[in-house]
């Protein structure tokens, strides 16, 4: 008896399975504490251009290496992770974490779709080599012609998987509505090409270009942000995408928008909702545990069990891996995180809450 008192211990808090983190860019960890604020996308632009190679590979490298340690303790135990180089492979094979990669791609010209479809071929072929599951996926429509968008699509939903940045900011909407506003003026003062101006929403010029390509059958498909998307856009795509998940990401978007996705909207659609932290170059931490706050504090009607649905579970089941993670059941292995200082009257995290992984 005693034995068993001595090797008991007692903890203040809530046990969840193992957080997935539905949206990173891991190889950007390097830029903490760089990028100013309330840029908006163009300068948020701006500034990945200007600091991306800011520091040496080695760095960078490390400093990835630090976050992808930090995740895993914090009770990370799976993440859809976006990478445009092979910086983060070695790390990612070697991790306790499960990663999908997706290798995402852009170009503005026409003219160079082939040779970046080439680039991302060779890419893939390097990530198999280092065990890692990955295949292309595209970045988003205002920084891709749109025959690099339908063929990195394609390419994407080949292999199962695709995550796809959705409506992120006012202005990628302006662009595909109207080409107007900031971007545009960007794109024109820098003699790139714009994607087609349609006069609708830009979710609605992806579907278009799902459609050319065949449609989506059973393959899973992630938009990540949606901080501006709408009823019509959000109807339209639960019509013809069977598997569809919505990441939110919602330090990043205060980060580079002030704006927050239209949580109500997505729930009241039935959305299936995932948590993603995005990188360090919007984000002060990559921490689910803070993400988990700020839609406490932005949204205090939304139950913490379903914002730990989106945590955890869906996320899961975006990855296919549903059948060892994301929940406590028989026969899975989902990892256990305790989450400390919870206030039990409301049932929600506070401002000191954190989260370790206890296995
Ligand atoms: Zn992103």
């Amino acid at each position: 008896m005693k034995e068993e008192e001595e090797s008991t211990e007692f903890y203040n808090g809530i046990l969840v399975p193992g957080f997935v983190n539905s949206h990173c860019h891991i190889e950007l960890s390097h830029l903490k504490g760089v990028f100013q604020k309330g840029t908006g996308m163009a300068g948020f632009i701006r500034q990945i251009n200007m600091l991306r190679e800011s520091v040496s590979k080695e760095e960078r490298i490390a400093a990835l290496e630090r976050e992808m340690d930090t995740l895993y303790s914090a009770g990370v135990s799976a993440m859809a992770d976006i990478s445009n180089c092979e910086e983060s492979f070695e790390t990612k094979s070697k991790s306790k974490i499960y990663t999908r990669t997706f290798l995402e791609v852009f170009g503005s010209e026409p003219e160079i779709a082939l040779e970046v479809m080439d680039g991302v071929v060779a890419l893939t072929a390097l990530a198999k080599e280092y065990g890692i599951d990955a295949a292309p996926t595209p970045h988003s429509c205002y920084t891709m012609s749109p025959g690099l968008l339908e063929a990195s699509s394609a390419k994407a939903l080949e292999a199962g998987w695709l995550s796809y940045h959705n409506q992120e900011s006012w202005e990628e909407e302006e662009l595909i509505m109207s080409g107007t506003g900031p971007l545009a003026q960007s794109y024109r003062s820098r003699s790139l090409s714009m994607p087609p101006v349609t006069g609708s929403s830009a979710l609605l010029y992806f579907l278009e270009r799902l459609a050319n390509i065949g449609g989506v059958n059973e393959q899973n498909v992630l938009l990540v942000h949606n901080t501006f998307t709408n009823e019509q856009s959000v109807k339209a795509a639960k019509e013809v995408i069977k598997n569809l998940y919505w990441a939110i990401c919602p330090l990043s978007n205060l980060f580079i928008h002030n704006a927050l996705p239209p949580l109500s909207l997505l729930m009241r659609e039935q959305a299936t909702i995932t948590l993603g932290t995005d990188s360090l170059s919007s984000n002060n931490l990559l921490s689910m545990v803070d993400e988990i706050k700020c839609i406490h504090k932005y949204f205090p009607t939304i139950e913490l069990k379903d914002i730990l649905e989106w945590s955890s579970y869906n996320g899961a089941k975006f990855l296919g891996k549903e059948n060892t993670l994301g929940s406590f059941e028989k026969g899975k292995e989902p990892g256990v995180v305790l989450i400390d200082n919870i206030d039990w009257q409301k049932m929600q995290l506070t401002e000191q809450s954190k989260s370790v992984r206890l296995v």
